[in-house]
């Protein structure tokens, strides 16, 4: 079943800066003034039906329009599910202010492991807080990037989060519209982390569905931090399926699904939405 899902990238601004962040530096900068975060606000409230409102950055914490408005405005004045993929970086007292606000609406918690900037048993020593103070129903994962060379502290990381009862999830490392190639050393890593043939439930391995109907820009879009918005990740990436602006009022949904025309599909939430025909367990 499909779940209609916006992605929404709040803002660019981020206080890490990973060496193998997909965004590059000059474009992990900027937020929404305070008219465009109203514009925004004014948007989600007449957008038709229940959408997840899926929020990322750059760190959406790191905006303080995050916190203050953006995410009290949609609990108030939508009937939208709220969900946030997080370095959680943010202080302990924002990520409960958090779990209070979103209570009752929210959908998932991707909390992102970087290993380059925390060490470990703070981060799930957070991790595991905040899984307690958010709601009992929400979701929670905790991803890590499968840097090459760096295999053992993904692993180590892995036993950790598992540990604390929290849910952990792979990614391969994106690399020029593709994905790296880990070496014969890295292999055997490799296949322990995210096995053989997983689902895109169980890890981000960004496969490719060319030719499959895809729903993305039906029911589901990808929104930047200006107000664009295009059918999903890679078509934008190609400069393809934009759906127009949310703030200048050209933004329209597609009524019908076409086939993807890509070799390669990034990101797990369209697959997890339902969006993609035969793929997906359109759970989290
Ligand atoms: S936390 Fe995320 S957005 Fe920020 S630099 Fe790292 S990978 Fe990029
Ligand atoms: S299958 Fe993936 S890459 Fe293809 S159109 Fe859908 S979301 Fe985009």
């Amino acid at each position: 079943m499909r779940r209609a899902t916006v992605e929404w990238q709040v803002c660019g601004l981020c206080n890490y800066d990973c060496s193998y962040c997909v965004q590059s530096p000059k474009n992990r900068v900027g937020h929404p003034s305070e008219s465009e975060v109203s514009r925004f606000l004014d948007f989600f409230e007449r957008l038709p039906g229940a959408w997840e409102v899926k929020m990322t950055g750059g760190e959406p914490f790191a905006f303080g329009g995050f916190l203050e408005r953006i995410v009290p405005g949609l609990v108030a004045r939508t009937p939208h599910t709220v969900s946030v993929l997080t370095n959680l970086s943010a202080p302990r007292a924002q990520l409960e202010r958090f779990a209070a606000l979103t209570r009752g609406r929210l959908g998932i918690v991707s909390a992102s492991l970087h290993l380059e900037h925390v060490e470990l048993d703070a981060f799930v020593a957070k991790a595991r807080a905040l899984r307690a103070a958010i709601d009992p129903a929400a979701s929670m994962v905790i991803n890590a990037v499968l840097v090459p060379g760096r295999l053992d502290r993904v692993e180590a990381a892995r036993a950790a989060v598992e540990a604390a009862g929290l849910r952990f999830f792979p990614q391969v490392m994106k690399l020029g519209g593709g994905v790296v190639d880990y070496d014969d050393a890295d292999r055997p890593a490799v296949d322990r982390l995210i096995g053989i043939s997983p689902s895109p439930r169980r890890a981000n391995v960004a496969p490719g569905y060319r030719g499959r109907l895809c729903w993305t820009g039906v029911d589901y879009f990808v929104l930047t931090q200006r107000g664009d918005a295009w059918r999903c990740r890679t078509a934008r990436r190609f400069d393809e399926g934009f759906l127009g602006n949310v703030l200048d009022g050209t933004f329209a949904l597609g009524d019908a699904p076409e086939p993807c025309t890509y070799d390669i599909c990034p990101c797990t939430v369209p697959a997890n939405r339902g969006m993609i025909e035969g793929v997906g367990e359109a759970t989290a």
